[in-house]
């Protein structure tokens, strides 16, 4: 097992995201390659964070799931740096396919046979983790990772949920709502008393199987700008969105089930798990 950071070795930097960086690191005995998150607080922060980390390593430790990235480890110390800092380390699975995103990245876009299958392994992961009561709240194709065996699974849940407390709604950037459901957007318009926030992943899933399947971000437009205000119209307010004419017909009743403002009208995870596209390769 992983019982001190210092077991490990940091061989590359494999991306940087909002919030801190992720190495590729290497355990010294066993020879294993993880990937570590660090996340990096500063004094002010720390008070909130403590706790709820401690609370979230326990979440996490119960969490074994072929369809997520499982985390090995939580760590909290003091920054190497003499700012008072503290970083935040978890030891995760290492996904040496990368992300959704770089996949889009390279390949443009995916046929539905291929977006079927993540679609399958995906809402298999959330109905596991809606299971234990978690909502993941930052599904997005760099949340999405690939191994070497071809196989997608969930990233980051545990990860969002720490993080939330930093942040308040107007601080939240573009890049952060652009897959945020219309309730989770804005509450007020679409949400209600008992607003059943599972239905936010789903939404948030059927945003990335559309830009799978156009190779682009499917809310705005090429020419807009991705701001907070012009997401968040297009979110709440936009036209129904228009389904591409090249998709099957299982396809397109998917995302229309997915893609429902209304949360009460959208899909569930359990009847997306019978869904014919869902089910198309099995
Ligand atoms: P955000 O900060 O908005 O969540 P992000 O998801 O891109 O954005 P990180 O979660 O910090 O940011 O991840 C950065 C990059 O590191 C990812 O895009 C991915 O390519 C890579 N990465 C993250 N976790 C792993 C992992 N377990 N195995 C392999 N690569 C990973
Ligand atoms: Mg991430």
């Amino acid at each position: 097992g992983i019982r001190n950071l210092s077991d490990l070795k940091k061989v590359a930097v494999l991306g940087h995201g909002n919030d801190g960086t992720v190495y590729k690191v290497r355990h010294k005995k066993n020879h294993s390659f993880y990937a570590l998150k660090v996340l990096r607080f500063n004094q002010n922060a720390i008070d909130i964070i403590q706790p709820a980390t401690v609370l979230e390593a326990e979440i996490l430790k119960r969490v074994d799931s072929p369809y997520i990235v499982k985390c090995h480890a939580v760590f909290d110390h003091a920054t190497q740096e003499a700012d008072n800092g503290c970083d935040l380390s978890f030891v995760m699975e290492y996904m040496e396919g990368g992300s959704l995103h770089d996949v889009l990245t390279e390949h443009h876009r995916l046929p539905e046979e291929a977006i079927s299958m993540l679609a399958k392994r995906v809402f298999e992961g959330l109905d596991y983790l809606h299971g234990m009561h978690i909502v993941h709240r930052d599904i997005k194709p760099s949340n999405l990772l690939v191994n070497d065996k071809g196989e997608v699974k969930i990233a980051d849940f545990g990860v969002s949920h720490v993080v939330e407390g930093r942040f308040d709604a107007t601080e939240l950037s573009a890049g952060t709502c652009a897959y945020m459901s219309p309730e989770r957007v804005d509450p007020e318009r679409w949400g209600g008393e008992d607003v059943d926030e599972f239905a936010g992943d789903v939404w948030s899933m059927g945003v990335v199987m559309l830009e799978c399947f156009l190779g682009y971000f499917p809310l705005i437009g090429p020419g807009q700008r991705p701001d907070w205000a012009t997401l968040m119209c297009a979110i709440c307010f936009g036209e129904k969105l228009e389904m591409p004419e090249k998709a099957s017909p299982e396809f397109q009743n998917v995302l229309k089930r997915c893609l429902e403002k209304d949360w009460r009208k959208r899909a569930t995870v359990k009847e997306l798990l019978h869904h014919p596209f869902v089910n198309r390769m099995h």
